[in-house]
């Protein structure tokens, strides 16, 4: 059965790409949604993402699916806000990156007669706000839900049915598993990004010149990386703390024993090394999540990264 009213909380990638998605989808759904600052909430209405709304409250009433598409880090402000004004028996899911600082931010603060089933679409771009959505954004891409044990299969069942409408392939993990995994697929690898343009940076007479100019693809690719959502990858560290410590650990040790290969000039080391991550590459075309093109098929085609 599909929804009837879908509430947005929060208007940028996401929320918007929803909002385009479920029209592509022909869906009769209504369509509310909030954002925190007046300007953005003008600029949602003005692409007609959907009826807007001064305050979270107003926008869940009556709901019966609602997203929460704010950052990791504003979740319990937003439950506890929209707590007292959900409908009986609504789903209530969020996109957030990471789950189980969610799950323990959220479900403390909404009230037995909902459902709370939290997900992560693995689909994103490094840009933000309401402009930036689009209805592709989720065709072909993984979106996981990390349902609680008591959450009622009909519910779920709903759920799912909803994202694989919305281009998305669907999958159920345990809340903690799916942070560890996109600490490896995501969330360690942005921090790397972020270090090694910070690091040419900080060479100025790089910046100022050569790193713009002869910039070739594996850095393109960092500062591409590097440019998303500050508050959101903020959010993501501070509440996939665990998993990330123990993935960058693991990394450090790795990139010392290449460290170490390089210096003693062991080259079998290194080809061995290559050759098993040139492998996982192909892995990731043939699984259709990424293109076999030169330079990623940048050119024409939509970038993207996912949080
Ligand atoms: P975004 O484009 O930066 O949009 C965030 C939205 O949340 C904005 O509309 C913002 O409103 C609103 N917001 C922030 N704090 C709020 C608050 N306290 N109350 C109400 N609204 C608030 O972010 P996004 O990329 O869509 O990310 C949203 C969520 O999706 C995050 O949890 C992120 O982890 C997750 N996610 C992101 C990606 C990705 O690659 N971007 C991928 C998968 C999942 P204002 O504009 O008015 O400040």
């Amino acid at each position: 059965m599909r929804y009837r009213h879908v509430a947005l909380i929060g208007l940028g990638l996401i929320a918007s790409s929803i909002s385009h998605a479920i029209r592509r989808a022909g869906m009769e759904t209504r369509i509310t949604g909030h954002a925190r600052t007046e300007k953005s909430r003008e600029e949602a209405a003005r692409l007609g993402l959907g009826e807007i709304f001064p305050t979270a409250a107003e926008a869940v009433e009556g709901a019966d699916l609602v997203i929460l598409c704010v950052p990791v880090g504003a979740m319990a402000d937003v439950a506890r806000e929209i707590a007292p004004h959900l409908a009986p028996g609504a789903t209530v899911t969020d996109v957030g990156s990471v789950k189980q600082a969610v799950i323990d931010a959220v479900a403390p603060h909404l009230p037995p007669h909902v459902e709370f089933i939290p997900g992560h679409p693995i689909a994103g771009t490094e840009h933000s706000g309401p402009a930036s959505g689009f209805a592709a954004l989720f065709d072909n891409r993984w979106w996981l839900l990390t349902p609680l044990p008591e959450a009622d299969p009909r519910a779920i069942a709903r759920l799912e049915a909803f994202v694989t409408a919305l281009g998305a392939r669907c999958d159920q993990m345990e809340p903690a598993h799916h942070d560890l995994v996109l600490a490896v697929t995501s969330h360690v690898p942005h921090l790397i990004a972020y270090t090694m343009v910070g690091v040419a940076d900080d060479l100025k007479r790089v910046t100022e010149s050569e790193v713009i100019n002869y910039s070739a693809a594996g850095f393109r690719d960092f500062t591409r990386i590097a440019a998303s959502d500050p508050t959101m990858w903020r959010d993501v560290f501070l509440n996939n703390k665990p998993a990330t410590l123990e993935i960058l650990g693991r990394f450090t040790e790795e990139l010392f024993a290449l460290q170490r290969a390089i210096r003693t000039e062991d080259g079998q080391h290194l080809h061995d090394y290559f050759t098993r991550t040139r492998a996982i590459r192909r892995s990731i075309i043939e699984a259709g999540q990424d293109t076999a093109k030169p330079d990623f098929g940048r050119v024409g085609d939509a970038e993207r990264s996912a949080g």
